[in-house]
């Protein structure tokens, strides 16, 4: 009989861990048990998810009504042919048609994000063809493979370009006031950013969509000034270019609705989730279109397909978990949380001067860590992240699994996007470790400055 650290040694031998160098790798922790919003290691030690792990289990990590749902499936329908349809399909996709913006009528399914956009970007390119140009965004991701991956800003791209480029696409510059690229003062710049989307497919030509995520996630829960999805809605249009809304990680009530562009109002032409659509019950992936699109495959070729798509087992969960957010969202808990966590985060300005930027939404918020306020200078960057050195925000995060609290942090910032189902005990116990783990980043900071930022929210 294996120890967990044999156990744990021997998966480091023969597994891959995901995006890093695998030389000295191995999991700190093999996890033993999850309730709720907590789980445990091997020691018997206890953490508050704080993250929802890779920003998923919205829900929790456990939920009877969900668990239940994949359990009877398994029994009666573990698998049937994506050539023919089951009661798991009908019933999860009458229930996402209920909480889908309304435009869109026709969904695809895959088993992750990445298949989601893949879909979304053959979508595309068969339906606006000869255009096949698509705009991004610097400070984005969206999936690890080909098209979606070439897609993504951020730095996990440079790893894929030498060998796995997909051509066509351009990155739009980003909406992120707190380091505005363009300069400028949030409250007297026109959307330079918007408006500097619709140059970029005046001159490019052959351009067939725009995507993006409404709230940025992993690269900064970025929160568009008020305007800019509306302003992007209306060149889109105007240019007669797609919209795509990558709600992977936004979705789901991260954002206090069902899905970002709720907020605003704004109709996607297709809209790709993944994620919280099972609360990371089972790996789904949904990409949904309007009719116009869905019209257009009436008598063209739908060139695309999987083995799993629309799989029973991994569709069984939506229904019971689309039931588990209406519960929590009527209940009032949703907003009367996210807004506590809000207050809360916003308070650290006061206490840390490691502390640049707080912003968010929801449940879906980033805390930023700079060097200096005045010159907001970062403690690293993404060179740093591809380069592999140590990060000022895993040593807090480090910090923070010794006091029982999981917390992620990417290159500058932290991602605190707990489960919806948290209580405002659970914020406290949270910030009392916060606030003692960011100490180590404020020691370095440059020197003390006033916050002379911009509030995102
Ligand atoms: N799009 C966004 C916005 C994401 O955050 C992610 C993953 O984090 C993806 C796409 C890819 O999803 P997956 O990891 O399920 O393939």
């Amino acid at each position: 009989m294996s120890t967990y650290e044999e156990k744990i040694r021997f998966l480091a031998e023969h597994t891959y861990g995901s995006w890093r160098p695998q030389k000295g790798w191995k999991s700190p922790l093999f996890i033993t048990k999850v309730d709720g919003a907590y789980f445990w290691d091997h020691k018997g030690n206890k953490y508050l998810d704080f993250t929802s792990q890779l920003i998923c289990t919205n829900l929790g990590l456990t939920n009877k009504a969900i668990s239940e749902a994949i359990k009877k499936q398994a029994d009666e329908m573990p698998y049937i042919s994506p050539g023919f349809v089951c009661e798991a399909k009908y019933q999860a996709t009458k229930a996402l048609l209920e909480v889908l913006p309304k435009n869109l009528t026709k969904i695809f399914y895959s088993t992750s994000g990445t298949e989601g956009i893949e879909a979304a970007f053959k979508i595309t390119r068969q339906y606006k063809a000869p255009a096949y140009k698509i705009i991004s965004r610097y400070r984005s991701y969206h999936g690890s493979t080909g098209a979606s991956i070439a897609a993504t800003g951020d730095p996990r791209r440079w790893f894929a370009e030498p060998v796995n480029k997909v051509p066509g696409v351009i990155y739009a510059p980003d909406p992120f006031c707190y380091r505005c690229p363009f300069g400028l003062d949030p409250d007297k710049c026109s959307l330079q950013c918007a408006e500097y989307v619709d140059y970029m497919i005046k001159m490019e030509g052959n351009v067939a969509a725009v995507l993006v995520e409404p709230i940025v996630g992993t690269n900064g829960r970025i929160v568009p000034p008020d305007g800019y999805m509306q302003r992007l809605r209306e060149i889109t249009r105007e240019n007669d270019v797609l919209l795509i809304a990558d709600e992977v990680m936004s979705g789901w009530f991260r954002a206090g609705k069902w899905f970002a562009v709720n907020i605003w109002g704004v109709e996607p032409d297709i809209l790709v989730t993944a994620k919280g659509s099972t609360a990371a019950f089972a790996p789904l992936g949904i990409t949904a279109t309007t009719k116009e699109i869905a019209e257009h495959f009436e008598e063209k070729f739908f060139a695309h397909g999987h083995t799993y798509a629309a799989h029973p087992l991994v569709l069984a969960p939506v229904p019971a978990a689309i039931e588990e957010y209406k519960k929590l969202y009527e209940s009032g808990h949703i907003d009367r949380v996210g807004s506590y966590l809000g207050k809360r985060l916003r308070e650290l300005y006061d206490r840390h001067p490691c502390v640049g930027d707080v912003r968010g939404v929801g449940f879906f918020w980033a805390v930023e860590i700079v060097k200096n306020r005045e010159t907001k200078k970062p403690f690293n960057t993404r060179k740093d992240k591809a380069e592999g050195k140590p990060l000022m925000v895993d040593k807090i995060s480090a910090e923070l699994m010794k006091r029982g609290v999981y917390l992620l942090g990417w290159i500058t910032h932290f991602i605190v996007t707990p489960p919806l189902i948290i209580t405002e005990e659970d914020v406290d116990f949270f910030m009392d470790a916060f606030d003692e783990a960011l100490k180590i980043a404020d020691a370095e900071v440059e020197a003390p400055q006033p916050y002379k930022g911009y509030w995102s929210t």
